[in-house]
């Protein structure tokens, strides 16, 4: 008998899940709204021209494979943090935040949530918003801390349920966690409003929470890397200490090179020294050090005036194009075909997902009858979106509600 006879079979990933279903689909008019990955007006994958000009850069300084350090390339994390947090910020100024290179976004957020497994002094438990991306909840599972929910999503008014969240935050045991998507929530595409993000960080400091922040999207929500780290910036000057993940899957397209960073601002330069050095501790048992390429990529943009204008306006042109998918989207529901229902927040969501209101059974019907695939929660990228699909996509849609 083998070892593994009772190896039970685990369920496919709820996201992952769709892009097979999808490939498996012969018909040529299938569209792919389940994953989370920025395609062009074509539907085709997109390399960021700066992204391509910043490999040459790196590839004609002909570098060498050495290993890095157990934190990352130092030049890309000082970088990363700046990024971040902003030039003006007290942390960076005082050089008080302790940062890691991660394996993108994820990799940031397992290693913070190991992290606060190890040295939080208080509450194990993290608050998450119902719902969240969904692999936040075994990440922080595995990661040894104790998953809770707060509401977040308010299904009669596809908006935020901003009492339930403030509710539930006064609610939650004095110090616990709190997890925050700094921007273009996953997978509603609501965010708060900077005066809701206020009120939450009065509710934070009064609770003594503390905040740890997913920053997936930097520029992706509004096209300005500086306003889409606004709730970051201002529970920072708030004297808030923080945990924050970044990404540059998706800012950069770097998705496959698993760039990201992970920080937790600090009291002053010694503490910071020591949670460095028990980053190191987590990390080198982990995976020892990380990946090279995408590290040089993302700082040879970050380190370079005018690439890092050009990556911006590219970011822009990304944000844009998918407000304008959602422009059309809600125009050829709500006013050509006029389908059954209010799609006004199709066009007031932000980031790359929209949260339609599309029940499973409807999601069931438009992957069986129309080849469209999005996940059954009814979110789809906007991303996947473009003027070749997004006519046909409307009207099986509208096929799927009457
Ligand atoms: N957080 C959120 C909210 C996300 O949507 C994603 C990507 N889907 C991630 C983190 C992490 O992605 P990655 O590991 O590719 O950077």
């Amino acid at each position: 008998v083998s070892t593994w006879s009772n190896v039970p079979a685990g369920p496919p990933d709820p996201i992952l899940g769709v892009t097979e279903a999808f490939k498996a689909d012969k018909d040529p008019r299938k569209i792919n709204l389940g994953v989370g990955a920025y395609r062009d007006e074509n539907g085709k994958p997109y390399i960021l021209p700066s992204v391509k000009k910043a490999e040459e850069i790196v590839q004609s300084s002909k570098p060498d494979k050495e290993y890095l350090p157990i934190t990352g390339l130092p030049e890309f994390t000082k970088n990363s943090a700046l990024l971040a947090y902003g030039a003006e910020s007290d942390v960076i100024k005082q050089g008080t935040v302790a940062i890691t290179q991660s394996i993108s976004g994820t990799g940031a957020l397992r290693i913070g949530g190991a992290f606060l497994a190890r040295h939080y002094p208080h509450s194990k438990a993290i608050y998450l918003p119902a719902p969240t991306w969904g692999n936040h909840i075994p990440l922080f599972g595995d990661s040894g801390l104790e998953v809770r929910k707060y509401r977040y999503f308010n299904k009669e008014t596809v908006g935020l349920d901003f009492e339930g969240l403030k509710a539930d935050l006064k609610a939650a045991p004095e110090q616990s966690i709190v997890l925050l998507h700094a921007c273009a929530h996953n997978p509603t595409g609501i965010d708060p409003t900077p005066e809701q993000w206020a009120e939450i960080s009065d509710i934070v400091k009064e609770k003594k929470l503390f905040p740890f922040f997913d920053m997936a999207y930097q520029g992706f929500a509004s096209g300005s890397t500086a306003k889409d780290a606004f709730a970051v910036r201002h529970f920072v000057s708030q004297g808030h200490q923080i945990a924050l993940a970044q990404s540059f899957a998706k800012n950069m397209g770097l998705y496959g090179e698993r760039v990201g960073a992970f920080s937790l601002t600090t009291a002053d330069p010694a503490e910071k020294a020591r949670v460095d050095s028990q980053l190191k501790i987590i990390i080198r048992p982990m995976y020892s050090n990380p990946p090279l390429h995408g590290a040089r990529i993302a700082n040879a943009i970050l380190n370079n005036a005018d690439l890092y204008t050009q990556w911006e306006s590219e970011v822009k042109g990304m944000a844009d194009r998918i407000i304008s998918m959602r422009e059309k989207l809600y125009t050829t529901l709500q006013k050509d075909l006029n389908t059954p229902g209010e799609w006004g927040h199709i066009k007031s969501q932000i980031g790359m997902f929209s949260f339609t209101g599309l029940t499973s059974p409807q999601t069931k019907a438009l992957a069986e009858k129309a080849h469209v695939y999005m996940t059954a929660d009814g979110r789809i990228s906007m991303a996947g979106l473009n003027g070749n699909n997004i006519e046909y996509f409307a009207q099986s849609v509208d096929a799927a509600v009457r």
